[in-house]
């Protein structure tokens, strides 16, 4: 393809997306295919030979949109939202475009510096304190993107096990790592996202999974006995992820009273992960859910779940960048450059080396929505979600289960929580609606969440009428 075709390809493909995007409703929300669908739609082997375009584009729309669940549909109601806007696409493009690796200041400067200064627009504009930021005189700290929540907590455990480990050698420095290592303890609530098991994992040390309150918010008192427990018994607690926003029904933790007791345990990481809800603090009325922002080692969120931003774009900010990029230097020659002592490399803030110009494309968000146009959206999807609990409080049947404060409004059907797996799978095998369940204080409830972009209250009442309809074919058949 030369540049002449692309211009034409180009074209086309944005004309392609707009009508997909224009014309999502008229297809059904999840796929109905089996496992092993598109291996029997496409050859065994790559083409010896170049395929035309059109070619290739008429498998898009036959063979591979069949199987694609449409997050963008307005009638997806799944997960946490997918971030996706024409500002961000466009963005990527150019950031496809330019084909840089920037994993180092020198390997190309402006991804770097436009990386640091956009980070520090959006930690201000989430509230963050001064020392989260990297351009403030006098600040240790500063912001970087990651591909994904997961690997923010990843790389903060990390550093957390780095120092931990440092400390515990110069106490015992004849004493074996491995041993030290065994001795490493970090704390969760039991509503934490998985991924903070799966750190622990990686890191190979201990993790205590804490029971939250009635409300699923793990409180300081809870924490704080769990880490004395522990000292006892010759553990050393290192790292505590606390969850603002909580994947199964958007619960907050007592950050404050957590970063309160915690100053007790001053060697101890305190990590924020905001994966969803850190991205509504941008409004200025819910700036109040991050209160104890001010005891944090760091801080995540994801502008590619509520920020109008594509995947990937998971920001993560360090009170320390020392203390973080301490557990992730390595420095072959070929990578040192003349400004290796003044410039910031990324290289050093996360796993990989190389790195997209993810910043292109936030940096397109934040300047074409303005702060004000994404706080409307963040407003726009918390009023839907009222409105989805309006309807189910209307209905004596239902019961809603969370304290809807952002998107998320968790509910059920009063009963059984079969009765509950029945009515949503019936739902999610009709194709007209795509919702997740969770197991929240041991009870299986139904998520629904505020996703497509421009949903209307349209859109919400008629994703209840759906679930009317369901609930009452289920109840009429369990009462016969
Ligand atoms: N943390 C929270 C609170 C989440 O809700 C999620 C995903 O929804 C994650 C972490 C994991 O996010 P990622 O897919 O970016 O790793």
């Amino acid at each position: 393809m030369d540049s002449t075709e692309f211009r034409r390809r180009g074209i086309e493909m944005v004309e392609y997306i707009c009508k997909y995007l224009e014309t999502l409703e008229d297809r059904r929300v999840t796929p109905s295919v089996e496992p092993g669908y598109l291996r029997h739609l496409l050859p065994n082997e790559a083409p010896f030979e170049p395929e035309k375009w059109d070619d290739i584009m008429e498998d898009v729309e036959s063979k591979i949109m069949p199987g694609v669940t449409h997050w963008q549909h307005p009638r997806f109601h799944a997960y946490f939202p997918a971030g996706n806007s024409f500002p961000s696409i466009l963005g990527d493009m150019l950031s496809d475009g330019i084909g840089c690796i920037g994993f180092s200041w020198a390997a190309s400067p402006a991804c770097t510096e436009l990386e640091t200064i956009v980070l520090d627009w959006l930690g201000k504009a989430i509230g963050l304190p001064d020392h989260f930021l990297a351009l403030k005189d006098g600040s240790k700290g500063g912001g970087v993107i990651q591909t994904s929540a997961s690997e923010c907590i990843l790389v903060t455990m990390l550093a957390a096990r780095a120092q931990a480990l440092k400390r515990l050698k110069s106490q015992n420095p004849f004493v074996e790592e491995g041993h030290l290592l065994s001795k490493l303890i970090a704390y969760c609530s039991k509503e934490a996202h998985s991924c903070v098991e799966k750190a622990a994992m990686i890191c190979f040390v201990k993790l205590r999974i804490l029971e939250p309150d009635a409300k699923a918010s793990l409180r300081g008192d809870i924490l704080s006995r769990a880490m004395e427990e522990d000292e006892i018994q010759g553990l050393v607690p290192f790292f505590v992820s606390t969850t603002l926003g909580t994947t199964g029904s958007c619960a907050f933790d007592n950050l404050y009273e957590i970063g309160r007791e915690i100053q007790k345990f001053p060697d101890v990481w305190l990590h924020v992960d905001a994966a969803y809800a850190g991205n509504s603090f941008i409004c200025p009325e819910l700036k109040p859910l991050l209160k104890g922002i001010e005891y944090a080692d760091s801080f995540n969120t994801n502008p590619n779940k509520w920020l109008l931003t594509n995947f990937d774009c998971s920001t993560l900010w360090v009170r320390d960048r020392i203390r973080l990029t301490s557990a992730l230097v390595v420095n072959p020659l070929y990578l040192k450059h003349g400004y290796s002592d003044s410039a910031i490399d990324y290289r050093h803030w996360g796993v990989p080396l190389s790195r997209r110009f993810r910043s292109l494309k936030l940096w397109f968000v934040l300047r074409s929505y303005g702060i004000s146009g994404l706080q409307k959206y963040i407003r726009h999807h918390i009023d839907l979600a009222k409105r989805f609990e309006k309807h189910v409080l209307t209905d004596n049947r239902f019961e809603i289960c969370n304290e809807v404060k952002l998107g998320l409004a968790c509910f059920r059907l009063k009963g059984s929580d079969k009765i509950n797996e029945k009515l949503l799978s019936s739902i999610n095998e009709s194709g007209k609606l795509h919702m997740v369940p969770a197991s929240v204080n041991d009870k299986y409830i139904i998520r629904f969440c505020a996703v497509a972009q421009n949903a209307s209250k349209h859109d919400i009442d008629l994703a209840w009428d759906i679930i009317v309809d369901f609930a009452n074919e289920i109840l009429e058949k369990d009462q016969a």
